[in-house]
């Protein structure tokens, strides 16, 4: 493409709220074959909801909010704040039936993240982890039948579970919803026309992960991948030849954002996110994934 057109399509971009960062993905965006997608914030809405929260020991709701609260506390995690939301409102309630006001909300000591499985911290004496069935599993505690059930319940509606243990113990777990995006499925059905294959690579569980997919037609999932292993999954499409493009909105998304041709970053995800990327949708709306694409095409074909 000449300076001029790709000065242009630039500009035309950044009219339609598409914002390239230089002529080489312009050069490189119409000749994508395959995209891969990450799940949380860039395929769903990317605001989890609490649905549901289970018993499954003999602590008391308002003894397991508040465990819960104070290891959450310090969290930046979407469903650590959209518990937290949920769980201080439960709290509430317990207590103005009771007309009494315990106050034992605090925050946790020791507070440590795990990426990509949840957190851990002390409250008051007790040793308290909030996270996924991995994190549960690598700290040794034991997830038995009536929990594994829950969990695959709640996945099959492509919901996620996350765990509470209380010293070793699971005392109680949550299950959240993260509505899909509304355009999400009109688009990848619309890349598909374009001859466009569909991948999501999240760092989810597998069950809740191919749900979303099921929901919005994408062929092929990769599940429970750290942000090497979203990159390495890039290098394998490369590897058949193809040109990748990847969309996403998180700082796990960002080693796979810059090992693609065309790194799409969604607007409303983390700055590391729109750094590494190529383009970055500043809608956050997937429709400008094809918009990316038609602007490329008409560069090349020289259309202005
Ligand atoms: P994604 O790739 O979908 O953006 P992450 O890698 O951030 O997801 O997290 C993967 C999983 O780890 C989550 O689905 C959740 O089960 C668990 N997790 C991570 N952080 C937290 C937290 N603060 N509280 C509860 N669960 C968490
Ligand atoms: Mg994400």
């Amino acid at each position: 493409a000449t300076p001029t057109a790709v000065m242009v399509a630039t500009g035309k971009g950044a009219s339609l709220g598409v914002l390239i960062k230089g002529g080489n993905a312009l050069e490189k965006a119409h000749k994508v074959k395959a995209i891969v997608f990450d799940k949380t914030g860039t395929l769903t809405v990317g605001k989890p909801e609490v649905v549901n929260v289970m018993l499954f020991s003999s602590v008391s709701m308002e003894d397991f909010c508040d465990v819960a609260i104070a290891a959450e506390a310090n969290s930046q995690h979407p469903i650590a704040k959209a518990f937290l939301e949920h769980a201080r409102k439960l709290r509430q309630k317990i207590e103005s039936n009771r007309q009494s006001n315990n106050q034992h909300v605090t925050e946790a000591k020791d507070f440590e993240v795990h990426p990509g499985t949840g957190v851990s911290g002390k409250v008051g004496d007790k040793m308290v982890l909030v996270g996924n069935k991995r994190l549960m599993q690598t700290c040794n505690v034991t997830v038995g039948p009536e929990i594994e059930g829950y969990i695959s319940e709640h996945e099959q509606q492509a919901r996620t579970c996350v765990l509470v243990s209380i010293d070793g113990k699971i005392a109680g777990a949550f299950a959240v919803t993260d509505p899909v995006k509304p355009e999400a499925k009109n688009v990848i059905l619309y890349l598909h026309s374009m001859g466009i294959s569909s991948i999501m690579v999240t760092g989810d569980n597998w069950a809740t992960a191919t749900a979303i997919a099921k929901e919005v037609g994408i062929e092929k999932v990769i599940a429970e991948m750290d942000p090497i292993g979203k990159a390495d999954r890039i290098k394998d499409l490369q590897m058949r030849g193809l040109t990748v493009a990847m969309v996403g909105d998180g700082i796990n998304d960002s080693p796979a954002l810059v090992a693609a041709d065309v790194g799409m970053a969604i607007g409303a995800g983390t700055d590391v996110a729109i750094e590494a990327a190529d383009i970055v949708l500043i809608k956050s709306n997937l429709e400008d994934v094809v918009t990316a694409i038609d602007l490329s095409r008409k560069t090349i074909s020289r259309i202005w």
